[in-house]
């Protein structure tokens, strides 16, 4: 920590797989934490209830069932109630949902050009009232929608059953799930038909929430660390267009956004298909601010500022001059070589900083630490935050649990840029 406070480096404590712990020094931070499953508020997954994403692990433990409960009505419960009633020929498979029929997935030409880079662009520079408009004319791109073939096979296997008086597809549309009793003696659920208020008991094997996913809060895994980081009114993290969290001026090191930025830059941020040009958008932006000396606060605010859409050019002019100065001394100083070397990951310890301190502990996590930082260590590739990825595409329904990662800020000695 320099006088004026800055913090220069963040330690990330990152649980491995045999429980041990291990503190990885980082002037940058990607977060790329993926979606993490939803269910109603007051439901707890244990042997009986299940959310989607377990299915395919917990299935294996089912002896002979006799009856499935899937709620929902996206993709996911679709896929859910075809799967249950393709894998158990004698039993019975309920769909409830509130809709009176699954909606199409809109995968229309021009419709899918809100998953165009071009579209980043669109929706990030748009003022808050068009981004909503944006985001809700085009939900049905991909939230609560179904393939419009897996509606049409689901309908068939139903219709085929009705015609032969042996219903186990089961449709329960209009409807809601209005009890849920699970103790010792079994699982039963009471459905409630909306329009008329009917209720239909069932007893079930399973209770399955096909409810949906939501981005992971980038600032819950960086322990105080997040109270440096700015939000923006609705409770999103404010982002530049580099996806680089807009901080506090005393927090110099880059904290970058992969996957959670749907409110500032739109419907493509969950999905894959613009992933790889937007990893290759932060690694630009990561670079471009290794390869920089650090500059004063005043003007990292103004990059932040800018890049949230908050100012005018004028400042950001300013800030390229003031950047292109200071490249022009980090040069001279050399820092632009340990910068490259920081990169390759293949910094020296001890090179141009004091060595000093201890491993972080379990007590560390989440704290920020201000005192003389240990060296920094060789990076150990595929021993910090990654884990097994989970299923990328919307036909993978699981997700292996994963431990907990925290990032905490590093004070240290701001380098001097000239
Ligand atoms: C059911 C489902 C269906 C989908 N279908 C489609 C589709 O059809 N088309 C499409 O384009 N996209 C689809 N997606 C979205 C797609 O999965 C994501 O776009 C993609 O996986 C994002 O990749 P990612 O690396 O950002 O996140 P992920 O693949 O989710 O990876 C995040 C990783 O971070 C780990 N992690 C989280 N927190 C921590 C922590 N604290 N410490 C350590 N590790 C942590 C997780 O365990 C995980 O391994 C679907 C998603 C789901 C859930």
């Amino acid at each position: 920590m320099e006088a004026d406070g800055a913090i220069e480096f963040l330690d990330v404590v990152a649980r491995q797989g045999d429980g041990t712990l291990v503190t990885r020094r980082a002037r940058t931070l990607v977060l790329a934490a993926g979606l993490e499953p939803v269910l109603p508020d007051g439901i707890v997954s244990d042997e009986r209830v299940w959310h989607s994403e377990e299915l395919l692990a917990k299935l294996p433990t089912l002896r002979d069932p006799r009856r499935f409960v899937v709620v929902g009505a996206g993709q996911s419960a679709a896929e859910v109630a075809g799967h249950l009633h393709g894998a158990f020929p004698a039993a019975e498979v309920c769909a409830v949902f509130a809709k009176y029929g699954y909606t199409p997935a809109d995968d229309s030409s021009f419709a899918n050009r809100i998953f165009d880079s071009e579209a980043v662009d669109h929706f990030y520079t748009a003022p808050d009232e068009v981004k909503e408009r944006l985001r809700a004319y085009h939900a049905s791109t991909n939230y609560s929608v179904v393939d419009l073939e897996l509606i049409d096979e689901l309908y068939r296997r139903h219709y085929q059953e009705k015609v032969q008086g042996k219903e186990r597809l089961r449709i329960f549309n209009a409807s809601r799930l209005a009890g849920v009793e699970n103790d010792s003696s079994g699982l039963r659920v009471t459905v409630e038909f909306l329009p008329t208020g009917e209720r239909t008991p069932l007893e079930a094997d399973v209770l399955v929430y096909a409810t949906g996913y939501r981005p992971t809060d980038p600032l819950t895994l960086l322990g105080e660390t997040g109270g440096l980081c700015e939000r923006l009114p609705g409770g999103g993290v404010r982002l530049g267009r580099d996806y680089r969290i807009a901080t506090s001026p005393e927090l110099r090191c880059g904290i970058y956004v992969q996957g959670a930025s749907e409110h500032t830059h739109g419907l493509t941020s969950t999905l894959l298909s613009n992933t790889a040009v937007r990893v290759g958008e932060i690694a630009a932006s990561l670079t471009d601010h290794l390869r920089t000396p650090r500059l004063p606060p005043a003007c990292d605010r103004w990059c932040s500022a800018q890049g949230a859409g908050l100012l005018a050019p004028g400042p950001a002019r300013r800030h390229g001059v003031l950047r292109r100065r200071a490249r022009r001394r980090g040069r001279r100083s050399g820092r632009l070589r340990a910068g490259r070397r920081l990169l390759r990951g293949e910094h020296r310890p001890g090179a141009g900083r004091p060595a000093a301190g201890r491993a972080a502990g379990a007590g560390d996590v989440g704290r920020v630490r201000r005192r003389q930082p240990p060296p920094v260590p060789r990076p150990h590739p595929g021993q910090d935050l990654r884990l097994p990825a989970h299923g990328s595409a919307r036909r993978r329904l699981h997700r292996p649990a994963r431990p907990g990662g925290r990032a905490h800020a590093h004070h240290h000695p701001r380098p001097t840029t000239g």
